[in-house]
């Protein structure tokens, strides 16, 4: 069993900093005796809208590493909304423990309501290990919640239609790379094939791909593998191998000094929120390779774009993939511009996100 490091008053001191660098606006410590609940909510930015962020919960090794995920994904989101031109702000939410064993009834309702405590300024909805059946417990306590099963009037899972963005924006950056954008006997690694990865694989099988799948979770390797014939790889072996494009579908920081000068693919384009460790160094390590890289905020957009048009109301499943669709033309348009400005499409993607925020920012402020 891993050790739990709690974070002193010392740490505390930086965590404002972080927030500070990162521009937050608001984050809350959420924590409950009763039902073992601790979470942390980060508000990150409201120019445009609400903020709108799933909930992860993973059963982090101390307080810093739940601090910073939430910091970094909560930013993240900021730019996805704003890239994808929806009217939303950015937030997430961690909830730190072990979610085979710590989830009741009683301890999502409590998240639903400290989440309700935010009047509205931050709307959940479900992220890693988090499910549409547990969004149904939390919408028992707030109104301010997405990704609720279709029975109940929402939008249902988000993951096929975040799957599908992926796909297409893999294969808007596959022309970029290729001249072209068929992944028909493309060789593609797909790390973690959970509730995205599973729907992208299955994508990537119809349009006659080459699939190499790799997840900690055997059981369901084994599940996708036969379903959709992919060969099954080491979890550290899928950095090595001889592949097209390399797709991320698991957790972030994926892409660093140790993976990425190990990559032989031409396109790295996956699911995976803050795929980057470092945003800078890892985004110009990839272009000195030659490596087309689809940023993930850009091409995982489609799951938001699914649970913004739930939160508008009148769902209708077809509208949100057909709004994923657009995630083509914005990746091209993105891959364009950084290779026009000399910048990474990182940078691109962030520039073109924060143009939008500060000119509608200041339209809010006019008569
Ligand atoms: P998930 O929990 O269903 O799937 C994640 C998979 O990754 C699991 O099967 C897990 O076993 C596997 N995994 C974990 N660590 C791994 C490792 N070290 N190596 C290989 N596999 C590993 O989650 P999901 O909803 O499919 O989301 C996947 C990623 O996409 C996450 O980063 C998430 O934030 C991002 N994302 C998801 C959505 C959505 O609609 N679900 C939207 C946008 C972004």
């Amino acid at each position: 069993m891993v050790e739990y490091k709690e974070t002193t008053m010392e740490q505390e001191t930086s965590i404002f900093t972080e927030i500070n660098k990162l521009g937050h606006e608001q984050v809350v410590f959420c924590h409950d005796e009763a039902t073992g609940l601790k979470a942390i909510i980060a508000v990150h930015n409201t120019t445009l809208g609400p903020a709108l962020g799933g909930t992860r919960m993973w059963h982090y090794t101390s307080d810093a590493d739940a601090i910073t995920d939430v910091l970094r994904l909560s930013r993240g989101m900021t730019f996805k909304a704003a890239v994808s031109g929806l009217n939303l702000g950015g937030g997430k939410a961690v909830i730190i423990g072990d979610a085979k064993t710590q989830k009741s009834e009683a301890f999502l309702r409590r998240f639903g309501k400290f989440v309700d405590s935010l009047n509205g300024k931050y709307i959940t909805a479900e992220d890693v290990n988090m499910k549409t059946r547990d969004m149904e417990y939390v919408a028992m306590e707030t109104k301010h919640v997405t990704g609720l099963p279709e029975y109940r009037g929402g939008g249902g899972d988000p993951s096929p239609v975040t799957a599908y963005g992926t796909y297409v924006g893999m294969k808007a950056a596959a022309k970029k790379a290729y001249g072209n954008d068929s992944l028909s006997g493309k060789k593609i690694g797909v790390q973690g094939v959970g509730q995205v990865g599973g729907y992208l694989v299955e994508k990537l099988a119809q349009e006659g791909a080459e699939i190499f799948i790799t997840d900690i979770n055997e059981e369901r390797l084994e599940q996708i593998g036969k379903e959709h014939n992919a060969r099954v790889v080491g979890m550290d072996e899928i950095y090595d191998l001889d592949l097209d494009i390399y797709a991320p579908c698991a957790l972030g920081a994926t892409l660093n000094d140790n993976t990425i000068p190990r990559l032989k693919c031409q396109v790295v384009a996956g699911a995976a929120n803050n795929q980057l460790k470092d945003e800078l160094t890892h985004g110009r390590m990839l272009i000195e390779r030659g490596i087309v890289y689809a940023p993930d905020f850009v091409i995982n957009a489609g799951g938001l774009i699914n649970v913004y048009a739930e939160h508008l109301g009148a769902y209708k499943r077809e509208l949100a993939y057909q709004q994923a669709e657009n995630i083509y033309y914005t990746t091209l348009e993105i891959l364009d511009r950084a290779r026009h400005d000399g910048v990474t499409p990182q940078e691109a993607a962030m520039s073109y996100a924060q143009k939008r925020i500060d000119e509608i920012g200041k339209l809010k402020q006019t008569l």
